[in-house]
């Protein structure tokens, strides 16, 4: 197996994000703030009980995958849509131009869609001769910037307002220095609205398919797909086969833990099942495979399927927040990107498992319970077992074990540590041996104490 570097490793591009320092900051306030948004919505007395109720649902409809999407398939023909199956990303891209070529499609209105993202449907189309339109506001201003999503929910959460009025300024002619958040929406809603309006296709991806009615759910807080898909003659629903759910019942307990864990809402503005074509219009779904059946058949790893992409795991990781969702080289950043990613090129993204301090806030907050800590640290062995891990690192951890595995070593090398590091935050040369302490990572104000001492001294331990 080669053991290439990828082109840009995840320490290194988080350099790149952090070295504008004041970007960095506000990246990481501004996400914090979404997660204190959802950590208030989900102080119920039934979260728990949600949380294993979608867990359960998810885990339920993946054991039963092959049986729920014929059942899917067979409801929505029955309806009048037409169920398209892709194997990979080429696949999917080839049945969607196929689509919009025979119905002389030249302007998409699309919506957001993070497997058209995966399946670079944008690149293949705009090819093809025809114009696309992200019609999310965020995708927007990263489709004109010329940029992927930083993030899963909030594309442009990377964009400060007086950045996002000289993109304006630029692409829509809004006036120079205008960076006012009512003006520019006001602007955005005008040119988006005559995107959506004058499509001769929608494309729209889905929060879940639903087996037992044949439907399709949309949701969205800027009703961007549900203007585009009931202005234009064909729809065109791009979706993951893991979105299968079985029943309309499992839907009420999946809205309810995504619009609270992705932007701390009750519900999102617009939820949308479609479950037939409009009069006179046609629509399409495109079941999309590309890989995910292999993921399903790896025991260790198959619930990173369960992700409803709710971006929660993103907001609350200290690592995403204080490095940015491009440090990640994936379509999908965060920690369920550093799960992701390695499934589908280990060597390319073998720094990925390692963005992460192991403190398991990504595990608490995910609403569908996946064990992302336990992936990574998976993904890790897999790493090591495959010889990509860096040069020393092998040679170091063996000579850690035995610090490791003696509680009296251990705690020995505890209190040399604690007596050092004041030593060692003195010293700024320091900082450019040591990865760990460079710009971005803080030298901690050691404890004078253990953390078994304190416990034993307050009573907490015998
Ligand atoms: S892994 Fe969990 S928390 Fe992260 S995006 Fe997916 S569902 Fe949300």
């Amino acid at each position: 197996m080669s053991t290439s570097l990828p082109v840009l490793s995840h320490p290194e591009a988080a350099k790149a994000f952090l070295h504008d320092g004041e970007r960095a900051a506000w990246h990481d306030d501004a996400l914090w703030y979404v997660r204190s948004k959802r950590d208030r919505a989900t102080d119920l007395p039934e979260w728990e009980a949600l949380r294993e109720a979608a867990s359960a649902l998810k885990a339920h409809a993946m054991s039963r995958l092959a049986e729920l999407l014929e059942a899917f398939e067979q409801r929505a023909t029955a309806s009048g849509i037409v169920v398209h199956w892709a194997r990979d990303a080429a696949e999917h891209n080839r049945i969607v131009l196929d689509i919009l070529r025979s119905t002389g499609v030249k302007r998409v209105a699309k919506s957001k869609s993070m497997l058209t993202e995966e399946c670079g449907l944008n690149p293949c189309l705009e090819a093809a001769g025809i114009e696309v339109v992200d019609t999310d506001l965020g995708e927007r201003i990263v489709q004109l910037a010329h940029q992927p999503p930083s993030h899963i929910v909030i594309p442009a959460i990377h964009w400060k307002k007086e950045e996002i009025a000289q993109l304006f300024h630029t692409a829509m002619g809004t006036p120079a220095g205008e960076s006012s958040p009512d003006a520019l929406a006001g602007v955005a809603r005008v040119h988006l609205r005559d995107a959506l309006l004058h499509a001769d296709a929608a494309i729209t991806g889905a929060n879940a398919l639903v087996a037992e009615t044949g439907g399709v759910v949309v949701c969205t807080n800027e009703g961007n797909a549900d203007l585009g898909m009931h202005s234009a003659p064909v729809h065109i629903a791009c979706v993951g086969i893991e979105k299968i759910i079985a029943t309309r019942d499992d839907l009420g307990v999946l809205l309810r833990v995504l619009a609270r864990s992705a932007t701390g809402q009750p519900v999102t503005a617009y939820t949308t099942h479609v479950t037939a074509p409009r009069a006179g219009a046609a629509m399409h779904v495109v079941l999309v495979d590309n890989g995910r059946s292999a993921r399903l058949a790896d025991a260790e790893m198959r619930s990173a399927l369960h992700c409803i992409r709710c971006g929660a795991c993103l907001n609350t990781c200290p690592i995403y927040r204080r490095s940015g969702g491009y440090s990640y080289n994936h379509v999908i950043p965060g920690p369920i990107g550093a799960i992701l990613a390695p499934a589908v090129n280990l060597d390319a993204h073998r720094t990925l498992p390692f963005a992460s301090t192991l403190c398991g806030s990504c595990g608490d907050v995910c609403p569908v319970k996946i064990d992302i800590p336990a992936q990574l640290v998976t993904w890790r062995e897999r790493s090591a077992a495959a010889g990509m891990l860096p040069a020393g690192y092998a040679t170091l951890f063996k000579r850690l074990g035995p610090l490791l595995a003696s509680r009296t070593r251990f705690n020995r090398a505890g209190a040399w540590a604690r007596r050092l590091l004041p030593v060692l935050r003195a010293l700024p040369f320091l900082r450019r041996l040591n990865p760990w302490t460079r710009p971005g990572r803080d030298l901690p104000v050691a404890p004078a104490e253990s953390f078994r001492e304190w416990a034993k001294r307050t009573g907490r331990l015998s």
